[in-house]
């Protein structure tokens, strides 16, 4: 009998885990091994909830894993030896791989005397100052969304937002409304045309000069890139994202597939930004395409289109903007409790997928038109 294929996985977020089932449950003709820093699964699509101290479920990766007959191997990448095609793990261990999932996501830049929004020791800050002042620094949608889960929680604390454009701008302009009006009834105080400069320990300078004072400071502007991949000599683009062809292979070392934030994925309308609604689609694409080369066919091209721009406002509200395939608003969208009920359940159905037995759904796999759901009404909620 021939000796399995090695499939080397790297990182157990959304795509890795994908990846991971999406091959294990195809083929039996594989060793799949996945590798992540951690044992426990990193909601990110709750770390806003996480950061303000609310306590969430615990997902071990080695459940989720060995059902499906995938080999965890808690380690964090130290190296990729590409032309040996092997990874050196931080603990020295080696992973020798036939093909290499490179699926390591983003990460949340530090700065000096601010809080990220992945800080364990922000919700006890928080705490800390339940009447103080929050200083926000950027309204993409986790500095929305964090603004918002920290004035529910602590509503003597004056929430502060900074920021250059308008939050919620890629929003159509009624989902958009809904946005601000929650936001103000939260007791958010929004400041937009602004740059922050400067943050000091307590204080948030900007570029006029102005010192806005602060108890506190948490910044949600950007992600960074690890290096692991360029030094390895695999092709990346200018932020140090993996450059991959249209089957998300990458371009200089085709044995090597990149996906999720870690991944500079090209469709029509441009490169895909970080999202789990993209994220989750390329694993299981990945998938499909390692387990048709190891049948001898040809990989199909990965084809993207956005569906939502999901907000969650606290727990007692959110605001869902349906989009076009390039991520323009529709004249769709969900608020209210009809809102909470979608975003949960977008939240929630990664988890339920790797926990069961059944095929990849092709809610995962089918994400090319963007279309919205026909039983909504225009620009209504339910
Ligand atoms: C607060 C917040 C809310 C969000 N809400 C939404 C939303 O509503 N909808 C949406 O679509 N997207 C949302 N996103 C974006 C989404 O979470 C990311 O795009 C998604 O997590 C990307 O998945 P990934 O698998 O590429 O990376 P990740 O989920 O970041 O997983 C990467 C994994 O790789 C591991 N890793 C890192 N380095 C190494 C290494 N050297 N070796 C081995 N493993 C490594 C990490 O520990 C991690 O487990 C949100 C993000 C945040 C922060």
């Amino acid at each position: 009998m021939d000796p399995k294929h090695r499939i080397v996985i790297l990182g157990a977020g959304y795509t890795g885990m994908m990846a991971a089932h999406g091959i294990a449950r195809r083929t039996r003709n594989a060793d799949v091994t996945l590798v992540n820093p951690t044992d426990v699964f990193n909601e990110r699509l709750r770390q806003h909830q996480a950061a303000v101290g609310q306590q969430l479920a615990v997902h071990r990766i080695p459940d989720l894993v060995a059902p499906a007959g995938v080999t965890f191997v808690q380690g964090r990448a130290a190296q990729i030896d590409a032309a040996n095609r092997s990874v050196v793990l931080a603990d020295g261990n080696n992973l020798g791989y036939d093909y290499l999932v490179y699926a390591i996501g983003s990460a949340t830049p530090r700065s000096e005397h601010a809080f990220a929004i992945d800080d364990p020791e922000f919700a006890q800050a928080l705490r800390d100052n339940a009447e103080g002042v929050l200083t926000v620094c950027g309204a993409g949608l986790t500095g929305i969304e964090a603004a918002a889960e920290a004035a529910e929680a602590y509503p003597k604390m004056r929430v502060i937002l900074l920021s250059r454009g308008e939050p919620g701008s890629m929003m159509g302009s009624k989902a958009r409304s809904y946005l601000m009006n929650t936001l103000d009834r939260l007791g958010v105080e929004i400041r937009t045309g602004v740059t922050v400069t400067r943050i000091h320990p307590h204080a948030v300078e900007l570029d006029d000069g102005e010192r806005i004072p602060t108890d506190i400071t948490l910044c949600t502007t950007g992600v960074v890139h690890a290096r692991l991949a360029a030094e390895a000599g695999i092709a990346v683009d200018d932020a140090g994202r993996v450059t991959v062809d249209a089957a998300l292979r990458s371009v200089s070392h085709p044995e090597v597939f990149a996906i999720g934030d870690a991944a500079a994925i090209r469709q029509a309308y441009g490169t895909i930004h970080g999202t789990c609604q993209s994220a989750i689609p390329a694993g299981a694409h990945t998938a499909e395409s390692i387990t048709r080369i190891l049948r001898g066919k040809d990989p199909r091209p990965f084809r993207f289109g956005y569906i939502h721009q999901p907000v969650s406002l606290g727990r007692k509200d959110a605001v869902i903007q349906f989009t076009n395939p390039d991520d323009t608003p529709s004249r769709w969208y969900l608020k209210g409790r009809a809102a909470i009920a979608y975003k949960e359940a977008v939240s929630s159905s990664p988890l339920k997928f790797y926990r069961s037995k059944s095929p990849i759904p092709s809610a995962f796999t089918k994400r090319t038109g963007g279309r919205h759901n026909p039983t909504l009404s225009k620009g209504s909620s339910r």
